[in-house]
């Protein structure tokens, strides 16, 4: 067997994720390899927490960035933060609120499930209902933009809900995160965990997370081990903070990071309510091009994500045979249904440096050949 260097095409991402990283940040990916120990490194480290400070819109002292990818954010939120004897309201209007449930399950602590439809946002009158009916409840968890239905929820009103009844929040904002309206102090946000290749456009495999005092404080709290030792954050924190004595609990994905340090850096050139406006911009232009092709959204109006587009399939066109097509003709990457919206529905992403015009322009020009050649 003769290998050689793995050469990838040059695509344009419109999925769920990975979203087109710029070349800016595959540059700095590329610089030089330094030790994770290293005071410069060290340095850097704490400017990426002040950065996600910024994203987040926090003042969490605990804001970090986990050397693994969202789901496991999303791990090390229930693992720290729910003992067994915790009682946990789960939202669920899609695929990331049942693992949430899973997380739950697995610690073995009780379980209240909220549902709501696939496609729209969560229900606040239902959280309330749930929590009224266990006052035992002391965790409400929920997704604020579900990326397998395109639906955005209330984060704000959700959490006041929370708080009125004594309840921790843990908010999935793997996909919010730099692209809709996220405030975690102003809106009470006890622990939020996000991923580094949605909004914030950079390279896969690395979580941004946040506790507030709250929620450090039931941590710091627990009398027993945390079932898993990697995400057990009250040894990471030793990693990512002290005063120039860090401790060494594993090695941290250097050069990614420069990478993460990068996208944040644009991010905060832009300026987040920029960020935001952008993503609505750029939502509304395509909107606009698919109302011309006729082509429906799946979530109503007022509840749609700007960079998560769910759209209907168009009747007699054949789902593969158009995601091929766009592949094959435009290097274009769009997103399938996924659960419930299997075969039903295509998800076109406009994360980060993907929401851009050129970006919405081939788009649309590219689904319009594809619905006239792959009736
Ligand atoms: C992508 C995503 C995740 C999982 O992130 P990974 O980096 O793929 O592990 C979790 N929640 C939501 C809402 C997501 O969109």
């Amino acid at each position: 067997m003769n290998y050689s260097s793995f050469i990838p095409p040059q695509r344009t991402l419109m999925g769920p994720g990975p979203s087109d990283v710029s070349a800016r940040v595959l540059s700095a990916l590329a610089r030089p390899t330094i030790g994770h120990l290293d005071p410069k490194f060290v340095t850097m480290m704490d400017e990426v927490k002040a950065l996600l400070q910024y994203a987040f819109q926090t003042k969490n002292p605990y804001t970090i960035a986990l050397s693994a990818p969202g789901s496991a954010g999303m791990e090390a939120c229930f693992v720290n933060l729910v003992t067994p004897q915790d009682t946990v309201v789960v939202c669920r209007n899609g695929v990331f609120g049942a693992r949430m449930i899973e997380n739950v399950e697995r610690i073995g602590a009780k379980l209240v499930v909220v549902d709501s439809p696939w496609g729209r946002a969560v229900e606040p009158q239902q959280l309330e209902d749930a929590l009224k009916a266990n006052p035992d409840a002391s965790v409400v968890a929920f997704v604020h933009a579900e990326t397998s239905t395109g639906a955005r929820s209330d984060a704000k009103t959700l959490c006041e809900i929370a708080a009125k009844h004594d309840c921790l929040t843990i908010v999935d904002a793997v996909t919010s995160l730099g692209g809709s309206e996220l405030k975690v102090d102003e809106w009470g946000i006890d622990a939020i965990y996000s991923g580094s290749q949605k909004c914030l456009s950079c390279v896969p495999g690395i979580s941004p997370i946040s506790f507030s005092e709250k929620a450090v404080e039931k941590l710091k709290g627990r009398t027993d081990k945390i079932q898993s030792w990697f995400l057990d954050q009250s040894l990471v924190m030793g990693y990512w903070s002290g005063d120039g004595k860090r401790a060494y609990h594993h090695t941290a994905p250097v050069n990614s990071l420069y990478a993460l340090h990068e996208s944040l850096v644009m991010l905060h050139e832009e300026g987040i309510e920029n960020s935001w406006q952008r993503h609505h911009n750029m939502h509304n232009k395509l909107a606009e091009g698919l109302a011309a092709l006729d082509i429906e959204f799946i979530v109503p109006e007022n509840e749609r994500l700007a960079q998560l587009n769910t759209i209907k399939i168009p009747a007699g066109l054949d789902d593969a045979k158009v995601r091929s097509f766009l592949l094959n003709e435009f290097n274009l990457e769009i997103g399938a249904g996924l659960g419930q919206f299997a075969g039903e529905a295509w998800r076109i992403g406009l994360m980060g440096f993907a929401a851009r015009q050129e970006n919405v322009t081939l788009c649309l020009a590219a689904l319009e050949q594809a619905i006239a050649k792959c009736k």
